[in-house]
């Protein structure tokens, strides 16, 4: 994310994994138009105008994120941080013909955790159509446990201490012009089709070393 010049940009729109066309039906070339070429690109544009020429341009984005996680001053900066790392996180949950099951250690774990499968699907459909207005749903590693949390707006527990595996993006942008008000109908399509098992298991392989370290 970050260029080794301090005059250059210092955050970058990330390139999509797959083509703008690739979710579809199940998420359209239109909605990612909007939602990445339009939605995403200003909380990246937003970011730089705001941070440039402080010291806040020389973090990364994750370390911006954690810096201004919990300064009501900065939370502006923070909101547009945690947007443009909130959705370049999205884009890598999701993948063409994805859905199915976990496999390997995540799906031991999400059975000793949630107790099976399902369970683990019903609470993220719960906790995805339940958030109240904007905001995300998300499979985080929280210590030792896999947990399923809602976040409002910008807000995502990446910049408390939380490990990431997979998220849903609920804000209307997301879903409208494919499913206008019918966010739970967008949210089974995304968990039932589209999530990225593989990327899941490897966040979850990366926190658990993370957690060996002191
Ligand atoms: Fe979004």
């Amino acid at each position: 994310m970050k260029t080794a010049s301090k005059t250059s940009i210092p955050f970058t729109l990330p390139a999509l994994p797959w083509k703008e066309n690739a979710l579809a039906p199940i998420i359209s070339a239109n909605t990612l138009s909007f939602h990445y070429g339009k939605h995403h690109k200003s909380y990246v544009d937003n970011l730089n105008r705001l941070v440039a020429g402080t010291a806040l341009s020389e973090l990364s984005l994750e370390q911006l994120m954690k810096h201004t996680a919990h300064a009501p001053e900065r939370r502006v900066v923070f909101n547009n941080a945690a947007q443009a790392w909130n959705h370049a996180f999205f884009w890598r949950s999701l993948r063409p013909y994805g859905g199915g099951r976990p496999v390997g250690a995540l799906k031991t774990k999400i059975e000793k955790d949630f107790g099976n499968y399902e369970a683990f699907e019903e609470q993220f459909l719960r906790v995805a159509t339940g958030q109240f207005g904007s905001g995300w749903a998300w499979l985080v590693l929280d210590g030792n446990e896999l947990r399923i949390v809602g976040t409002a707006n910008a807000d995502t527990p990446m910049a408390v201490g939380k490990s990431c595996l997979l998220v849903i993006d609920v804000w209307e942008h997301a879903y409208y012009l494919d499913y206008q008000n019918r966010r739970a109908d967008y949210v089974v399509a995304v968990i039932s089709r589209l999530l990225d098992w593989d990327f899941a298991s490897e966040q979850f392989a990366l926190a658990e070393v993370e957690q060996l370290i002191p």
